[in-house]
């Protein structure tokens, strides 16, 4: 009979970062459209992993010279292929110990709840049979990786491991094996309430003064109340861009959010904070932060790097531009100059 510990050993071989496990129980009294139990309620555990969100994959965006990274190493490329090979393999072996195990990636679309608000979408989906939840159930991962003892949730609503502090992706398992749970995370607390992610958010999307609290398994949980439309907004580099040094939009290929403001207050300030603080287990030879971070103005979006002048456009290296202009109908900040993108693309002018 497959144990905990032999999970764990196989999760961390496999390329996970972090395994935690979880009983069933700890979901009592979850919202039905948020309750794992509802997707397999043959099951006995939750398996909960974790992947460390390299921190090499912030530093592009902390220089202000490298964004791609992070929307790719540090996010989809874990949600959506390294992650779920970890799931695969490690599915394998408990259906193979004859256990039923529904591995569950960290992607998202066909929720009946909005991820963003949390509110039920009406006219979205039905009950199969009047009775059971919508589909899809929209489990609260941040929630089951504490179920799972794997750390705290922040002020910042974002998880903090005594590993990784905020730097942490999950995706997890619904498993009929009935493994020991891990103790709910007591160890020493990592988030000091230091309100530095309130104060470095791009967008102020996380409140000083206003909280949520919620229990779960017996502990009583509280984190910022957010601005989630405001987040979107902070995701995408601000509400004047200041966070965003691109003209065009920014490539969305990896489907999540545009995430070119690199997180700046919840993980990046945050991390920083915490690698001072000494309280991480994993430490770096040198800091992250070494100089103020940058911002932008839009408003001089003709200045060109002294670098660039000389190299480039002086010697007439140059072309036009071929950027999206959907930016132009999403952003609040585009001035006449970024108007005139449609036009260098040839397109109409809306
Ligand atoms: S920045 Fe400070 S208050 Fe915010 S989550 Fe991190 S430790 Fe907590």
């Amino acid at each position: 009979m497959i144990t905990s510990q032999k999970i764990k050993e196989i999760a961390k071989n496999l390329g996970a970062d972090l395994c935690g496990i979880a009983s069933m129980d700890r979901f009592e009294g979850a919202p039905a459209q948020m309750d794992p139990r509802y997707i397999f309620p043959g099951a006995k555990s939750l398996i909960m992993l974790g992947y460390r969100i390299p921190r090499g994959s912030l530093r592009g965006i902390e220089e202000g010279t490298y964004f791609i990274n992070y929307s790719s190493m540090g996010y989809a490329g874990i949600n959506l292929v390294y992650g779920p090979v970890v799931l695969w393999h490690l599915n394998r072996i408990l259906e193979d110990e004859g256990f039923e195990t529904v591995p569950v990636a960290n992607v998202n679309g066909a929720e009946a709840l909005n991820p963003l608000t949390g509110n039920f979408r009406k006219g979205w989906s039905m009950s199969v049979d009047g009775e059971k939840p919508h589909p899809d159930i929209l489990i609260h991962y941040r929630i089951a990786a504490f179920c799972a003892g794997l750390g705290e949730i922040g002020y910042s609503r974002l998880f903090l491991t005594p590993e990784f502090g905020p730097r942490n992706r999950f995706n997890l398992m619904l498993t009929a094996a009935p493994l020991e749970p891990d103790p709910i995370y007591e160890g020493p607390k990592l988030c000091d309430r230091c309100m530095l992610c309130v104060k470095n958010c791009t967008t102020g999307a996380l409140s000083k003064t206003e909280t949520q609290k919620v229990r779960v398994a017996g502990h009583d949980l509280e984190w910022a109340k957010i601005n989630p439309y405001a987040c979107e907004t902070g995701i995408k580099g601000g509400e004047n861009g200041e966070k965003n040094p691109f003209i065009g939009d920014f490539p969305h290929q990896y489907g999540y959010g545009r995430a070119v403001e690199g997180a700046a207050g919840c993980m990046r300030t945050c991390m920083v904070h915490l690698e001072e603080r000494g309280v991480l287990k994993v430490k770096f030879s040198e800091p992250f932060r070494t100089e103020k971070p940058w911002t932008v103005d839009h408003k001089n979006e003709d200045k060109v790097a002294a670098i660039v002048q000389s190299q480039y456009i002086e010697k007439g290296k140059t072309e036009n531009t071929e950027v999206y202009d959907t930016y132009n109908k999403t952003s609040n900040y585009g001035n006449k100059k970024n108007a005139s993108v449609g036009t260098r693309l040839g397109r109409d002018e809306e």
